[in-house]
């Protein structure tokens, strides 16, 4: 339910107003806006009825049953888009995000070397996996807390705040010590104990939509980490499953105008494993900030016929710092900047 106060009401009411919603076992989320403040009241659906009685409290304007299975993620609660600080960057806002990097980390010249040329062409924050989820046990696993050391390096000498992922509840300690951005692999969407656990991070999460999600379930997934007290999420659609074997994955380009209807966490798009070809990279980025995106990630590597994991879709330097020439006038044409 969402509990919507009267433009003016005072904090003695709204204090209330929380005071008896957390009486009646449920969670009170306090949004204030520029002219009222709104009172989300999340909890068990079953006696939602009972929260009907806040209407007759001092200050409230009216109580609306929130009609979405996704509460804290849905546009209900939260009309305006959220923009969430990374290591004080916005990321959601005017400005488009661009994450670049390798897949993996593997060694700390290649890490370092790929920060400073990304950096150059004008990326906002570095990605590069230390742990990665590999298909074959036989793969490379990445090189745990090495590759999160070489990282941090990589943030020292550019400045680029750093996003990796983290699989496991156990690793979350560890990675989130390292990283600015946790993210959560497409593998573990509904990994549903590693949400909990980053719900309690303190750092924001770049969740990666999985390749069998729905889009409803997908924000279900975003509202368990928002639901643990984050509320720094970051949403990405990386290509979905299909018949189509042209492509790695199938980019699901309505899911940018679909989320942001539905929610105001920013969203942002993967070109690079929705295509699994680095000759798609640039289109499929063009068609992403055309379609309003707020930013992508896109995977660069100095040499990828030799790269550990995902050579196929990663695109050189070069061609990195000439995609990134490529959206400017897509950028503006969204009414945003780069
Ligand atoms: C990645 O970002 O390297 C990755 C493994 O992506 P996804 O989880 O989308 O497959
Ligand atoms: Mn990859």
């Amino acid at each position: 339910m969402i509990v919507v106060m009267k433009a003016g009401a005072t904090r003695e009411a709204i204090d209330a107003v929380v005071k008896r919603i957390e009486e009646m076992s449920y969670r009170s989320h306090i949004i204030e806006g520029v002219e009222r403040t709104v009172i989300g009241a999340i909890g068990d659906e079953r006696g939602k009825s009972r929260l009907q009685a806040l209407d007759a409290m001092a200050g409230v304007e009216n109580v609306v049953p929130i009609l979405k299975p996704y509460k804290l993620a849905s546009t209900q609660i939260h009309p305006d888009r959220s923009v969430i600080s990374v290591d004080g960057a916005s990321v959601g806002g005017e400005r488009i995000g661009v994450i670049a990097g390798p897949c993996s980390v593997e060694n700390r010249d290649q890490i370092l070397q790929i920060a400073r040329e990304i950096k150059s062409g004008g990326a906002t924050m570095l990605r590069g996996g230390a742990f990665k989820p590999r298909t074959s046990p036989y793969s490379f696993q990445g090189l745990g807390e090495e590759g999160l050391q070489y990282l941090t390096e990589a943030r020292e000498e550019t400045g680029l705040p750093i996003v990796t992922e983290v699989m496991n509840p156990e690793d979350v300690d560890l990675v989130e010590r390292y990283a600015d951005v946790c993210q959560i692999g497409a593998r573990n969407v509904q990994n549903f104990s590693l949400l909990k656990r980053v719900g309690r991070a303190s750092k924001p999460v770049f969740l990666k939509r999985g390749m069998m999600t729905t889009l409803e379930e997908f924000l279900m997934s975003a509202e368990y980490i928002l639901s643990e007290g984050n509320p720094r999420v970051i949403l990405c659609e990386r290509g979905i499953r299909t018949f189509e074997t042209a492509t790695r994955n199938t980019l699901d380009i309505s899911a940018v105008p679909v989320l942001q209807a539905e929610t105001h966490l920013p969203v942002f798009v993967d070109p690079s494993h929705a295509c699994g070809n680095w000759r798609l990279v640039n289109t499929l980025a063009r068609a992403a900030v055309a379609a309003g995106a707020d930013g992508l990630m896109i995977e660069v590597h100095a040499n990828p016929a030799e790269a550990m994991s995902d050579g196929g879709q990663s695109l050189k330097p070069k061609k990195f710092a000439q995609l990134m020439k490529d959206l400017v006038p897509f950028v503006a044409a969204a009414g945003r900047s780069l």
